[in-house]
């Protein structure tokens, strides 16, 4: 436990692509940040590397079979390891942290986010399922416990960025970018043969598997208009999307005198997690500046929605709210599971996600119990769907 000054940084899901640049970051900022606690649900060899380097307080190991099975508090360091999901919200609640960064893909990371916002914790969220799923709960809670809600997300974190230059009744319209992922050149007509390997080949990002289909589906952006329409209060018909090929600019603020403000920088993820760390103080960052003496090309182009459908989706689900969120995301989750495991073509991915929408019985209003329920729901039905294709199929 603290014993000083330093404020205390808890990461969930520290052995992912946003846990692993967290940790880096941190370790350029130990005289203001210290780890407090990290958490892994399945790579427990990287969880255990993690703690004997960086020496946190705590490593949590979410999943108990997991952890028996690698004989987890088995061993010295058992003082000071924790098993199960209760330990981490323990954490996320604990008087001596002060930061969570919510690293955890999907909806298993929500409640550790409700839990940090209760306490009126700063939440650096990287989850974007949490506001996506519960966004107008999460930001409800942040703000009557007084907390902080800042986004790891490149594009949230360079709008969060560009609306430093105006105030919020002056903003036009929010500008998300989009690489239009690793399918963006393939003609419409063959993405129905595009598998696995060739949806995981993003052109900028190194990510995690799910996030760089949902990159190549652009449900990623999907998702992103959502959490852009919670996290900065702006109705989903003032935000829009292009394609950005290179993807320096990570998005953009239209003030209504027409003044675009956009925030560029080489992709790197350190960047926009270190501002969330220390905002509102800026310090020097290991991620990679620009050369200025080399020429650099910088592009935009309409994106065709026909190429990517799933994008209307987060526009209406960014419009009714209520129960969509939770049944747009778990279907999605589901269905991205199932092209990887070969079972469905790329296309379907999307149609899975439209019917488990179409067929969900809406709620404008739901409880975070109903939200659980329609998770699972959400994920049988395209279990299910997935099943009838594959039975019409033969
Ligand atoms: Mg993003």
């Amino acid at each position: 436990m603290a014993f000083n000054n330093l404020r205390q940084v808890a990461v969930f899901g520290s052995t992912g692509s946003i846990g692993r640049a967290t940790l880096d970051v941190l370790n350029g900022l130990k005289d203001r940040l210290q780890l407090h606690a990290i958490s892994a649900h399945l790579q427990l060899d990287l969880l255990s590397q993690q703690q004997r380097h960086h020496d946190p307080c705590l490593a949590i190991a979410t999943d108990p079979a997991t952890a028996a099975r690698w004989g987890w508090m088995d061993g010295p360091q058992r003082e000071r390891r924790r098993v199960g999901e209760e330990a981490m919200l323990e954490v996320a609640g604990h008087p001596e942290v002060d930061i969570v960064v919510a690293g955890i893909v999907g909806m298993a990371g929500l409640m550790s986010c409700l839990v940090a916002a209760e306490s009126g914790k700063r939440l650096a969220l990287a989850n974007k399922e949490a506001l996506v799923v519960a966004g107008p709960l999460l930001t409800r809670v942040v703000e009557a416990r007084g907390g902080e809600l800042l986004p790891i997300d490149s594009e949230h974190s360079a709008i969060f960025q560009a609306l430093h230059a105006g105030r919020k009744e002056q903003v036009r319209r929010l500008i998300l970018t989009a690489s239009g992922g690793s399918l963006r050149d393939w003609p419409i007509e063959r993405l129905a043969e595009a598998t696995a390997d060739d949806a995981l080949r993003h052109p900028n990002w190194q990510m995690g598997k799910k996030i760089t289909v949902d990159s190549a589906t652009m449900m990623n952006k999907a998702l992103e208009v959502i959490e852009a329409r919670w996290l900065f209060g702006i109705p989903p018909e003032n935000i829009s999307v292009v394609i950005h090929p290179q993807s320096i600019i990570h998005s953009m603020v239209e003030f209504v005198d027409g003044s675009v403000v956009a925030q560029l920088s080489p992709p790197d993820m350190r960047l926009p997690i270190q501002l969330a760390l220390t905002y509102p103080d800026r310090f020097s960052c290991p991620a990679a500046a620009f050369d200025w003496s080399t020429s650099l090309d910088l592009d935009w182009r309409p994106l065709d929605p026909q190429r990517y459908p799933a994008l209307e989706l987060g526009y209406e689900v960014a419009r009714r709210g209520g129960t969509t969120g939770v049944v747009l995301n778990a279907a999605n989750e589901v269905a991205v599971e199932q092209f990887l495991n070969g079972k469905i073509a790329f296309p379907r991915i999307v149609e899975a996600c439209r019917t488990a929408l179409d067929h969900h019985h809406y709620d404008p209003n739901p409880s975070l119990e109903e939200l659980i329920r329609l998770d699972r729901w959400s994920r049988q039905e395209v279990l299910d769907w997935t099943q009838r294709q594959c039975s019409s199929a033969h």
